[in-house]
């Protein structure tokens, strides 16, 4: 009875992770998804207790309370913009606690060591140690604590090596389960693996990287609810590990490069013909002058980006906004889907600022309205309104869809100075000629910007 419980309480739960997953594709459902898959996981976690034979509970509450405390302050303290690191470090340790239920299922004497238990539990161990490890690498380049590009000479044909070591050292332990010498060397070989995959990768591809990471915990946690025969933590790893693919993949897809080249190509690592801006000179304006260049148009499209959520201005943006509609102004805003540092970074700012999905644009269904617009104002976005990316074939970001807000009449940016984008690549449309620069913290620039309209 009490097994049919537990079963089903682990059903019910995957079914929460589906709603919840389901929910999140909508940011208007997104908050409500996150708490489907709360409960989902609240169900699990509880459910766990009622299994048969259940030992060390009181270090299994240790664990859980310790862990639900610390993931309880630090989430409440995050600062938006440290998002991305936040998920990075989470998801490693789901990587990390896959890897862990392997290497207690491998040494534990009484557990089944079929071929097919210990073949799953050692790729789930190995996937889920490369996500670990990959994974802290990933939060400390984001955090700003590993700066430094560190790519050794022969960086991929030394991974290979790596790979061939870990898979031949698994091989083994196929054939010889309870080598304990032979499983930790095992587990050091795909943690360096990790690291060394991750090391070379430039701070800009990390949220792809943190996302195949993603994909590859779901697919250890997978792995392992197999090995614990749990169809909660079975279903769940599908579902991180597919949804992580396809997140993967559009984001790769945003910044038109491969995977392969995200994790190979070292993006980054050497600066392009990108400092070269003919001598050419941004040109400031006053906020008075922006406010009658905007408050007189017939269209304003608003690009937002990291800089916007740097500065908390998305509150004040929505006031400008009401503000010009209020002038008979129409306001647009245009999301580059790899804008900000996370994805949908941009949209989930606007929303809580209350801006309306109508006035929410992506990429495809904006671009072609550029050249009909009287007032581009970008708000911290660099990248991805950089024309380097269609038109400079050495430039790192080469390839990338970007908004167009070049072919507006008036490109009016606001940013605190001379700063590049996460790419490092300067931006040939900051020094354009329809292009003027209102330089200040965002906020701050579109509290000027208000104030100037309001005085008109
Ligand atoms: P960006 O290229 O990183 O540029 C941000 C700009 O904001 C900087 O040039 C900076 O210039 C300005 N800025 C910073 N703080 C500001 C403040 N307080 N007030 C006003 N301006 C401020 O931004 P983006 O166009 O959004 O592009 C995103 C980039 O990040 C892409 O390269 C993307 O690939 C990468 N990325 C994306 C994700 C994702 O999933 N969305 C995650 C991580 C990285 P100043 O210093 O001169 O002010």
């Amino acid at each position: 009875m009490l097994n049919t419980i537990v079963q089903f309480s682990f059903f019910l739960s995957a079914v929460l992770f589906i709603i919840g997953l389901k929910q999140m594709a909508s940011p208007k459902k997104a908050q409500k998804g996150i708490v489907w898959a709360g409960v989902g996981m609240l169900i699990a976690t509880l459910a766990s207790f009622l299994v048969p034979n259940l030992q060390n509970l009181s270090l299994i509450l240790i664990a859980l309370v310790s862990g639900s405390a610390l993931a309880y302050v630090s989430a409440k303290k995050v600062a938006m913009t440290d998002m991305p690191q936040m998920i990075a470090l989470y998801n490693g340790m789901g990587g990390g606690a896959a890897a862990a239920i392997a290497a207690v299922e491998l040494i534990n004497p009484i557990a089944e060591h079929s071929l097919i238990f210990t073949t799953i539990a050692l790729s789930g161990a190995m996937i889920g140690s490369v996500a670990f490890s990959g994974s802290i690498i990933a939060f400390a380049k984001l955090q700003g604590w590993q700066k430094k590009q560190v790519s050794l000479p022969a960086q991929n044909s030394l991974n290979a090596i790596l790979l061939i070591a870990t898979i031949v050292l698994a091989y083994k332990l196929v054939q010889i389960p309870d080598a304990t010498i032979i499983l930790t060397i095992f587990f050091v070989c795909a943690l360096v693996l990790g690291i060394m995959l991750t090391l070379p990768i430039g701070g800009a591809d990390m949220p792809v990287v943190i996302s195949l990471y993603n994909a590859l915990t779901g697919l250890a946690v997978g792995l392992e609810g197999f090995v614990l025969q749990n169809p909660a933590m079975m279903i769940a790893g599908i579902v991180v590990g597919a949804s992580g693919t396809l997140l993967t993949q559009l984001m790769a897809k945003a910044m038109n490069r491969s995977l392969f080249n995200v994790l190979f190509s070292n993006f980054g690592a050497t600066k392009s013909s990108d400092n070269n801006q003919d001598g050419k000179e941004m040109k400031a304006i006053e906020a008075s002058d922006a406010a009658v260049n905007m408050a007189y148009a017939n269209q304003v499209i608003i690009v937002p980006g990291y800089g916007m959520a740097a500065a908390a201005a998305q509150h004040k943006i929505w006031e400008l906004t009401q503000l010009l509609q209020q002038e008979g102004v129409t306001v647009k805003f245009a999301i580059h889907p790899v804008a900000g540092r996370m994805p949908g970074h941009m949209n989930v700012l606007l929303a809580e600022a209350g801006v309306p999905y109508e006035l929410i644009y992506d990429l495809e269904q904006i671009n072609a309205e550029f050249s009909n617009t009287d007032v581009s104002l970008i708000i911290g976005a660099n990248d991805t309104v950089n024309p380097a990316a269609e038109n400079d074939k050495d430039s790192p970001i080469y390839g990338m869809p970007i908004l167009k807000a070049q072919n507006s009449q008036n490109v009016i940016v606001i940013k605190r100075g001379k700063g590049t984008g996460f790419s490092g690549v300067q931006n040939e449309l900051f020094v354009a000629d329809n292009t003027k620069m209102l330089f200040g913290d965002g906020q701050k620039a579109v509290a000027d910007l208000i104030n100037a309209i309001k005085s008109l």
